[in-house]
C-alpha cells in the first residue's frame, strides 16, 4: 500500500487541477458522427470486479461482531454458486462485485434486521481493515476536502471498474461516481466507509449523504461529503 499512498502524493496537484476545470461536456456532445451511422448499443462492459480481501472483511465483520453461527447462517442464505465463490475467495483474487452485494445483503439479513440499514456500520468496520500506517498518515495530511483525492487511489486498488469525478460545493465535496456495479446494498456499504474515511481525516461531525443513486433510477450515483 505503500507505493498507493505514494502515487496518490505524486498525482495532488494533478488531481486539484482537474478540481478546478469546468466539467467536460458528455460525450455525446462531442460526437460528431451522423445519428443514422451510429451502432444503437455500446459494446458490453466486462463485469466489475473486486479484491478478494473485500470479502475476508465482511467476514471478520461478522466473526467479531457477531459470532461464528451468524456466519453460517450468513453462508446458508447464499445460492450454491455464490457461496462456494465466498468459501474459496482470497484476498489477492478478483471476483463478481454482484456476488459481494448478495453476500452483504444476506449479511444484513443474518445479522441486522434485513433493511441493509446494517450495511454502513459493515462499510465503516471494513476502513478499519483496508488502512495500514502509511494510509492512515497521508490521510492525516489530506484535509477532508482532499479526501476524494485518497478515496481515488483507494478505489482503484481495489475496484477493477467504475470512475470518481468530485467537485467541491458549499459544505463539502459532492462525489459522483460511474461504471461500476448497480445495486442499493453496494451504495449503502459504500457510504459508510467513506463517511468512515472522513472522520480518518479528521472531519468532524462527518456525514455522507446518498439519495441520488442509480438503483433507484438516478442518472448517476451521487455521494454528498458534509463536515462541520
Ligand atoms: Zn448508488
Amino acid at each position: 500500500m505503500r507505493s498507493v499512498a505514494t502515487n496518490a502524493k505524486e498525482s495532488l496537484s494533478r488531481d486539484r487541477l482537474k478540481l478546478v476545470m469546468p466539467p467536460r461536456p458528455p460525450a455525446a456532445a462531442l460526437d460528431s458522427t451522423p445519428p443514422s451511422t451510429r451502432t444503437s448499443r455500446p459494446p458490453p462492459q466486462p463485469a466489475p470486479l473486486m479484491k478478494g480481501i473485500g470479502f475476508a472483511n465482511v467476514k471478520r465483520y461478522v466473526l467479531s461482531q457477531h459470532d461464528s453461527q451468524h456466519w453460517e447462517n450468513t453462508l446458508a442464505l447464499l445460492n450454491p454458486a455464490d457461496r462456494r465463490v465466498v468459501e474459496s475467495a482470497v484476498a489477492v483474487g478478483w471476483y463478481d462485485v454482484l456476488v459481494f452485494a448478495r453476500l452483504i445483503r444476506a449479511i444484513d439479513k443474518a445479522c441486522g434486521s434485513g433493511n441493509l440499514d446494517l450495511l454502513r456500520q459493515i462499510g465503516a468496520f471494513e476502513v478499519e481493515q483496508d488502512l495500514n500506517r502509511v494510509l492512515r498518515l497521508f490521510l492525516r495530511i489530506l484535509s477532508p476536502a482532499n479526501i476524494f483525492l485518497a478515496e481515488g487511489k483507494i478505489w482503484s486498488h481495489f475496484q477493477s471498474a467504475g470512475r470518481w469525478t468530485s467537485i467541491q460545493v458549499p459544505g463539502g465535496v459532492d462525489a459522483t461516481l460511474t461504471g461500476w456495479a448497480i445495486d442499493t446494498a453496494l451504495c449503502k456499504e459504500l457510504a459508510g466507509y467513506l463517511e468512515k474515511l472522513l472522520q480518518c481525516a479528521g472531519a468532524q461531525a462527518p456525514h455522507v449523504g446518498h439519495t441520488e443513486c442509480q438503483a433507484l433510477g438516478a442518472p448517476s450515483c451521487v455521494f454528498r461529503y458534509r463536515w462541520k
